[in-house]
């Protein structure tokens, strides 16, 4: 079932093994008789010797195929000299029997061996001892179940080569050969593990086995990476068996258009709508030829059931080592180069991409928060907003920020998101908390005369189960009240809400800290939970704002904010930019405005200066 070099090779030690055998079985049956014709009985011996022969070569040819360095190999004369030279002898030696009765001769009905008979033998052990060999060096690309199992064959072999030199009538060789491929099939041609029983394609182990064990061998290989543009939604829309036809018609046009451009390679289907191709020698030029062929089919309609399905193609060309040159960027690209920012209708190319700078930073982003983690340079900045009511600021919201040495400014949309997959998240969080409840506690806070400060909480901040704690704990070691924070939720946390955020939010609104509803109108809104959570403040989102001019939006945001205020909520209209807006939104009845207005995040310090010079004024 699997493909490929490796399982080409095996199936010539299972061939060879299975001819030698069955050779075997003839040319003892022909002995038994003790009348068999003479050249039968030469023929059987003669195939026996050279399928027999050629199993232990053809092992040491699976061992290089499996640890995939052909490509070195190939290039060390001495190496291939071995591997060849003692096969050459067998050859020959078999051939001078002819006239020599050397090796071995059909005498009076009967098999007997000749004196150069050992040569055989001899053979056989140095193919045997260069297969461990080898092995062993290549210890570091192969798991120990693989290398433990692939060794197991060379003590069961040599354990019944030796009770056969010595009886020749025991005929277990061929008995111990099988025992070893049966624990080779077992530990590392284990096609259920490596194939994709959808598509038939080899599977996410598969590629990320061929992917590591290629960049330990420093071998130049190219990735075409194809990842179906919004995969999940277009799979919610069609039937199960809709979906699988589609994924194999994809993959038998990968295997189309590489037939077409001529490319050795192994195609893969990972998950959610993601493909892979991996070259086998370094074909750059094919690769690329490879992946226009694919793109250009692939625009195409896919006609599934009657059904015509179209869908965006991303493709992306990796050149390893020279674009990625290690296993986790290459993932990360996979995961990255979709994103409709970089889209060019066309074939992308990793080396273009990561001359983009966002690219590039949103690629290493999770090296960059670990860094900022480490070197403390997270800095919590603060953007006042307005009450219309009291007619000055009254709050502020606190905005992390990440300047990074190298990358500059990365923004927090990338880097939260990142931190929330990675669960960096949480030490953020905790810090951000922290440097706020500082703020807060310190005498120039007193002076500024602001009731709370808004402090944004992720989706994964509210599923963890101490949150509640954690919040009361720092509130308590700065001495502050509860009602000095206000916590953001995002629509989104709202819509995953569980039970752990639930209890989370009774017990701290129950402790008297105040919540707020962030970026309404952005997500999916679910009035039933959102009626149900205890939540103070709705914050009307920038994108929603924007769109005021459209008489319709105009009309939904005036029945927006009626509603809210029936329910006793208070409103904050976050993004406004112009006086024009800010006096459309205070003559709505909202109570705060929040945007670039009034001030963009700035620093703590330059916070403390902005408020009180508008005291002053
Ligand atoms: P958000 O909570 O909705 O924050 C408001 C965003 O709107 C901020 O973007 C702010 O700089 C921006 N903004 C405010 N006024 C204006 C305006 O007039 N015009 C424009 N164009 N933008 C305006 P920022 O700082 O880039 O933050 C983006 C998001 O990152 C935040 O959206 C929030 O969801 C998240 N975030 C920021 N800091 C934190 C944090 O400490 N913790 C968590 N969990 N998320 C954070
Ligand atoms: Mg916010
Ligand atoms: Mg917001």
């Amino acid at each position: 079932m699997t493909k490929g070099l490796t399982n080409r090779m095996f199936l010539l030690v299972l061939a060879t093994t299975f001819a030698s055998t069955a050779f075997s079985i003839w040319a003892v049956t022909l002995d038994n008789s003790h009348n068999a014709d003479q050249v039968l009985l030469y023929i059987s011996h003669t195939g026996y010797l050279i399928t027999h022969n050629m199993s232990t070569p053809a092992y040491v040819l699976y061992i290089i195929s499996l640890s995939d360095t052909w490509h070195k190999m190939l290039k060390n004369k001495l190496q291939m000299t071995l591997l060849i030279a003692p096969f050459g002898i067998l050859v020959a030696l078999l051939i001078v029997n002819l006239f020599t009765d050397c090796v071995f001769e059909i005498a009076d009905h009967t098999y007997v061996r000749g004196e150069l008979f050992f040569v055989l033998y001899a053979i056989a052990v140095f193919y045997m001892v260069y297969g461990l060999v080898y092995l062993f060096r290549c210890r570091k690309i192969l798991s120990r179940s693989k290398i433990l199992a692939i060794s197991a064959m060379v003590p069961l072999m040599l354990l019944a080569i030796m009770v056969q030199f010595i009886n020749p009538r025991l005929v277990v060789e061929m008995f111990a050969g099988a025992i070893a491929l049966l624990l080779i099939t077992m530990t590392t041609q284990r096609p259920e593990e490596l194939i994709d029983v959808r598509t038939g394609l080899g599977n996410y182990n598969a590629y990320v086995e061929n992917v590591k064990r290629s960049f330990a061998n420093n071998k130049s290989f190219t990735v075409i990476m194809l990842n179906i543009s919004s995969f999940l939604s277009m799979q919610s829309m069609l039937s199960y068996d809709s979906t699988i036809m589609l994924l194999r018609s994809v993959g038998e046009e990968i295997n189309k258009a590489a037939k077409h451009t001529k490319l050795d390679a192994e195609a893969y289907y990972l998950d959610r709508g993601r493909f892979r191709i991996v070259t086998i020698y370094d074909d750059k030029k094919l690769a690329s030829e490879t992946a226009e062929t694919l793109l250009e089919t692939l625009r195409k309609n896919h006609v599934i059931n009657s059904l015509a399905i179209e869908f965006i193609p991303n493709i992306c060309v990796t050149n390893c080592p020279d674009d990625v040159s290690d296993f986790t960027t290459l993932i990360s690209l996979g995961g990255n180069f979709h994103d409709k920012s970089y889209n060019t209708g066309g074939v992308l190319y990793a080396a273009e991409l990561f001359k983009q700078d966002r690219f590039d930073m949103a690629n290493n982003i999770d090296i960059i928060i670990e860094k900022a983690l480490k070197n403390n340079s997270f800095k919590v900045y603060y953007q006042p907003i307005y009450s219309v009511e009291k007619g000055r600021f009254s709050t502020a919201e606190a905005l992390l920020r990440l300047i990074d040495s190298e990358y500059g400014f990365v923004p927090p949309d990338m880097f939260i998101a990142a931190a929330e997959r990675n669960g960096a998240i949480h030490k953020i969080g905790d810090f951000v908390l922290e440097e706020v409840c500082r703020f807060i506690a310190s005498d120039k806070f007193a002076e500024l005369g602001l009731d709370y400060i808004e402090i944004n909480l992720s989706v994964t901040q509210c599923m963890h189960a101490d949150l509640a704690d954690k919040v009361m704990a720092t509130l308590k070691k700065y001495n502050l009240t509860p009602d000095k924070i206000n916590l953001e939720i995002t629509e989104t946390a709202v819509a995953y809400a569980q039970s752990v955020m639930r209890q989370n939010l009774d017990k701290l609104s129950g402790a008297g800290v105040s919540f707020s509803l962030d970026d309404y109108g952005t997500g999916y809104s679910n009035m039933r939970r959102m009626i149900q959570l205890p939540l103070k403040i709705v914050k009307l989102d920038k994108s929603f704002v924007d769109e005021q001019s459209n008489p319709k939006m105009w009309i939904a945001i005036q029945n927006t904010v009626k509603m809210l205020k029936d329910m006793n909520m208070e409103i904050v209209v976050e993004g406004i930019e112009t006086q024009t807006m800010a006096k459309q939104f205070t003559d709505l009845n909202c109570d705060y405005i929040q945007g670039y207005y009034y001030s963009k995040p700035i620093p703590e310090d330059d916070f403390v200066e902005f408020i009180r010079k508008t005291h002053i004024v």
